[in-house]
């Protein structure tokens, strides 16, 4: 059923607890967590705790949730002093986008100049 976690999710198995992340922040909905490939000083991922392979799934079947993973990138950005120099929410959204973790997940970047347009 759509939301559930899956079986074969490593983004799930993070919301459960079976695989080990750097957790910053977590609330009824969503978890925070630090990239285990950071891509800038400050890269950390907010996931819903329901299962949808992509942002937009997310938003076609859980508008809260949805808001909730996006109120989350902001204190996130708060919480690692990003919001006086700025800094990039990201949601790569299918394979060619780079998208690799067919949960969805929001990328908060910053601690450094961020490029427009991206590569
Ligand atoms: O947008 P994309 O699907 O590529 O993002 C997935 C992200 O999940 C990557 O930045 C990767 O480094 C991160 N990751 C992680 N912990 C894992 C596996 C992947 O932070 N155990």
């Amino acid at each position: 059923m759509a939301g559930e976690p899956q079986a074969d999710c490593l983004f799930c198995k993070i919301v459960s607890g079976e695989v080990p992340a750097t957790v910053v922040r977590e609330t009824d909905t969503t978890v925070a967590f630090r990239d285990i490939n950071p891509q800038a000083p400050t890269h950390i991922l907010v996931i819903p705790k329901v299962h949808h392979p992509d942002a937009a799934a997310l938003a076609a079947a859980e508008p809260q949730v949805t808001a909730d993973v996006l109120r989350e990138a902001g204190a996130v950005a708060a919480d690692e002093k990003l919001v006086e120099t700025g800094y990039r929410v990201v949601f790569n959204t299918g394979s060619g986008a780079g998208q690799t973790v067919f949960h969805a997940h929001a990328h908060v970047l910053g601690g450094r100049g961020l490029n427009w347009p991206p590569g």
